[in-house]
């Protein structure tokens, strides 16, 4: 058995492992973003229906100062028309009256106008607090699924660092710059199965006696392709035990 080449399987192994961490965080992060952004959309929608309905609320009031106001106009425009003394006067009167009546029925068109406004609002407000509220705990639930989740995924990750530091640990030194050099240009693959005659990343086939050499796991050998380092997958040292858990 060459311990050397299970070392770097297993090493590879964590590594895979270790990046699918990485990966998960963050797609939990990114899945905590969405869920945020989601509530933020419906807490953002309520504010702006609540602004819309102060200032309706606000609108509604000045208008109905103006009719108040334009009624006691109103009042006295017809006391001063029973004392009117002259013709020109009274047709002044008359324009003037004509004017604040015409005003009082436009500003009550606009009241009526704005308390349906005002109801479909408030409507609209009482459905999206009742939305923000369901949302509200909806995000609460994912955020805890989601904290839970990169829990767990810390504690894989802490247990995996320290079994590569033990691998690490066991390797030769040449050997592990090997395998972090090819790391760093095969794309995260240094290690990778012989398997059906061929290199099971670049699927490129061996010559016969690369092909014999492997079947022995005796050395290390390395794909004349792309240069990873193989061992043979069908060999009794790899197919026993998962993470190369193999005895004898
Ligand atoms: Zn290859």
């Amino acid at each position: 058995m060459n311990t050397i080449l299970i070392d770097l399987k297993n090493l590879q192994e964590v590594d895979d492992q270790l990046k699918a961490c990485r990966e998960a965080a963050a797609a939990a992060a990114a899945r905590m973003e969405e869920a945020r952004l989601g509530l933020k959309g419906f807490e953002d929608r309520l504010t702006q229906v609540k602004g819309e309905l102060d200032k309706m609320r606000s609108r509604h009031q000045e208008l109905e100062v103006e009719v108040s106001q334009l009624s006691v106009k109103r009042d006295n425009n017809l006391k001063r028309q029973g004392a009117v003394k002259n013709n020109n006067e009274f047709t002044a009167l008359a324009k003037e009256a004509e004017y604040i009546s015409g005003r009082i029925n436009d500003v009550e068109d606009e009241i009526l106008e704005l308390l349906d406004r005002i109801e479909k609002a408030e409507a609209q407000k009482a459905d999206l607090e009742i939305v923000v509220t369901e949302e509200t705990a909806a995000y609460g639930r994912t955020a805890s699924e989601i904290e839970s989740s990169v829990k767990a995924g810390n504690e894989a990750q802490a247990g995996l660092l320290s079994a590569r530091q033990t691998l690490v640990e066991s390797l030769p030194a040449d050997k592990l710059r090997q395998y972090d050099e090819l790391i760093k240009i095969r794309a995260g693959r240094a290690v990778t199965p012989a398997a059906e005659g061929m290199c099971q990343a670049c699927r490129l086939g061996f010559p016969p006696q690369l092909f014999n050499e492997l079947q022995r796991n005796e050395k290390i050998n390395t794909c004349p392709n792309c240069s990873r380092i193989l061992y043979w997958r069908d060999h009794p040292d790899y197919v026993r035990g998962p993470h190369g858990t193999t005895s004898g």
